[in-house]
């Protein structure tokens, strides 16, 4: 169990005792970081306005390759599979583009893809006569196992996994899915970005190819950041889709070549600062512990699941058999972004995720938006029960 008073006095955001504290409930989107990582990153950037950004960076290089490591630990991977960049899809592409491609090839998205993935396959598959394909969920609202196992076959060189959506509180049965892919020799590419930070992520028990995941959401990172695994077994033979002089070495005059392991994903230049405090994010989460942030993030979502459909008028729109930490509705007569609009205003944080971010899933079930409130394992109980009553003051219904 954690101690919640710890965590909270570990969060600037909460340093003002004399006032109400901000009920926080976006960490699907970009959460309130641990004081050590804002340290951290402003540390560093005042540090490069001393002595200039090459002689900061070198005076923390063991700590710029501790990230890697830090990362490793996290997901169960060696460091040689980590590659850094500036956000989940950049990982993403930058793993998805590389990926050989030709005319017949077969690629297989889930019914609650990431807009960006689906909108890089569909160019992908203009260049190069691929095609897309998305993977049916079952009455649960899940990927449908069976009907993959159906749909899989040597054409397909990419299934494309989406292992907690943006728009609700699904998870996927990730393993079982990567298992029906790795059949047909396909590559299964997973969408970690609002798993990872959240719930624990082994990738060797999951044994997906690659993963892609961001530092600002449930990781509680800085922003700009995110990272790519590869197994190294692939990193090491590779060719990613575009090179610099860190991802490969000038050898010759007609010739190049690729650095070894998966840091070929990546290149030269970066934000030192905030790479140093996505490295201090990750270490902060590990030493909490995974599974006890897992748990504190599935209590308050949990409690939000229970007590948010008593409000008349609201409906909770989270789909799947196991639930993450983001919990998703929709209230009677008022659009989700006069909701988060009117809960800002109290200084309740909320967002709204909008049909175009995961089209095939919002289509299906004929929405447009809905609110999305993602409480971190910081966020008390108290705070949970202001924020339900705070949307049952808003539904046409309720008479003050
Ligand atoms: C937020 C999100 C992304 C994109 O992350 P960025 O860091 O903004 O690139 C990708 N997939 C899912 C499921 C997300 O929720």
């Amino acid at each position: 169990m954690l101690d919640q008073t710890r965590l909270r006095a570990d969060i600037p955001a909460y340093d003002d005792a004399a006032r109400p504290s901000p009920v926080f409930l976006d960490s699907a989107g970009s959460s309130l970081p641990p004081r050590i990582v804002v340290d951290t990153v402003v540390d560093h950037l005042r540090r490069e306005a001393e002595i200039g950004g090459y002689r900061a960076a070198a005076e923390r290089l063991d700590d710029l390759h501790a990230v890697k490591s830090a990362i490793g630990s996290l997901v169960n991977a060696d460091p040689s599979g980590i590659a850094l960049s500036d956000s989940a899809t950049r990982s993403w592409a930058d793993f998805f583009y590389s990926i050989p491609l030709s005319a017949g090839d077969r690629i297989l998205v889930s019914g609650a893809d990431y807009a960006s993935n689906a909108i890089a396959a569909l160019q992908r598959a203009r260049a190069t006569g691929a095609v897309v394909e998305a993977i049916p969920s079952d009455g649960t609202g899940q990927i449908d196992l069976d009907a993959l196992a159906g749909l899989v076959d040597e054409r397909v060189k990419l299934v494309s996994l989406l292992h907690a959506p943006t728009n609700g509180g699904l998870v996927n049965p990730v393993a079982e899915a990567t298992r029906i892919a790795h059949r047909v020799g396909a590559m299964v590419l997973l969408d970690a970005c609002q798993s990872v930070g959240q719930i624990p992520i082994d990738v060797a028990a999951l044994d997906v190819d690659a993963l892609s995941a961001t530092g600002r959401k449930w990781l509680r990172g800085p922003r700009g950041t995110g990272f790519l695994y590869v197994r190294p077994e692939l990193a090491a033979t590779m060719e990613p889709a575009r090179l610099d002089l860190h991802s490969a070495q000038w050898t010759g005059p007609q010739e190049y070549r690729l650095t070894p392991d998966a840091t070929r994903f990546e290149f030269w230049e970066h934000d030192v600062a905030a790479r140093l405090g996505l490295g201090a994010a990750v270490r902060y989460l590990l030493e909490l512990g995974p599974a006890n942030v897992y748990a504190g993030v599935a209590a308050n979502a949990g409690h939000l699941r229970k007590t948010l459909p008593q409000v008349p008028g609201v409906t909770v729109r989270d789909i799947g058999t196991l639930h993450s930490g983001i919990v998703s509705f929709t209230v009677d007569d008022v659009p989700p972004t006069e909701v988060r609009d009117r809960l800002r205003d109290q200084d309740i944080t909320v967002t709204v995720s909008h049909r175009g971010s995961t089209l095939l899933d919002m289509t299906s079930r004929g929405l447009d938006a809905v609110v999305r409130a993602s409480p971190h394992c910081f966020v008390t109980t108290d705070e949970l029960d202001r924020f339900v009553d705070a949307v049952a003051a808003l539904s046409p219904g309720h008479r003050s």
